[in-house]
């Protein structure tokens, strides 16, 4: 295929980088044939942003401040969306036929590049309300009429989250459903604990969503021991593929 496809994330500090470091180790581990984007505010250090451009394909800053148009003036007014709007610039990278969007907070664990054969708009169900879907994984196609049609619906509309999930959802209504496989909600365990037991294997993402991140915790080099400090409800064994990828690939190229 000549294609141009692209997996494409989004970080806008120091913190989110270091998913991002290791969401990109986690994409080549499993030898994905795709571009691997990120997208980066000026909230980062230079450190970390030559640190990104080492590691990705492609680091592309995007400001929300620099555009000129009316809708951006409106959206000025509306600080509370954010690293939603941030994230819209996603459908802005016109270079590529079609991409899929992940967050900073996911972490692959086997083969996805056949995602690429989906269509915009896809995704997997939330697991907090499956008719809606989570938009921490998302196949689109790049257009810059879709980006400003999204962004004028933020503005009239909002979010109803004040997220980007809300936003989206409310957006594409017809919405392709993809498996929970390729969007594992890392606490979903708790709620569905026979689920995960038969299907768990088969997990293909996982995603750490809500205020505790795999790098808010620390780890055991010697004992190979994740502390779980704070209660966060991750799955241990997606927490340790995490940090292993993050202490062989990542730790000692940090700033
Ligand atoms: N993000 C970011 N900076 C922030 C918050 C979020 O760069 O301060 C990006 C990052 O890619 C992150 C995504 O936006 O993964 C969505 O946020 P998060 O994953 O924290 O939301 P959750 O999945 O927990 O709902
Ligand atoms: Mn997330």
């Amino acid at each position: 295929s000549t294609a141009k496809e692209a997996y494409v994330t989004l970080c806008t500090n120091d913190s989110y980088a270091i998913g991002v470091l290791v969401w990109v180790e986690s994409l080549k581990e499993v030898g994905t044939t795709r571009q691997i984007v990120v997208m980066i505010t000026n909230g980062l250090s230079q450190k970390m942003k030559e640190q990104l451009a080492e590691s990705a394909d492609k680091v592309v800053e995007v400001n929300v401040l620099d555009s000129r148009d009316n809708v951006n003036l409106d959206l000025l007014a509306r600080p509370d969306l954010g690293v939603t709007f941030t994230k819209l610039h996603c459908w802005r990278l016109t270079e590529y036929d079609k991409c899929v969007f992940m967050d900073a907070d996911t972490l692959v664990l086997k083969n996805i590049d056949d995602l690429f054969e989906k269509e915009e708009f896809s995704a997997a169900p939330d697991p907090g309300w499956p008719d809606c879907f989570n938009s921490g994984v998302y196949v689109y196609k790049p257009s810059l009429e879709t980006y400003q049609k999204l962004l004028k619906f933020a503005v009239q509309s909002g979010s109803f989250d004040g997220g980007d999930q809300g936003l989206l959802n409310s957006y594409y209504t017809n919405w392709n459903r993809i498996s929970f496989l390729y969007n594992c909600v890392a606490q979903s365990f708790y709620s569905y604990l026979p689920a995960f037991k038969q299907f768990g294997k088969d997990v293909k993402v996982a995603h750490f969503i809500g205020a505790v991140k795999p790098w808010h915790h620390s780890f055991d080099v010697s004992t190979g021991k994740v502390s779980e400090s704070e209660f966060s409800g991750h799955c241990a064994d997606f927490l340790r593929h995490w940090w292993n990828l993050f202490v062989s690939r990542v730790h000692k190229r940090l700033p």
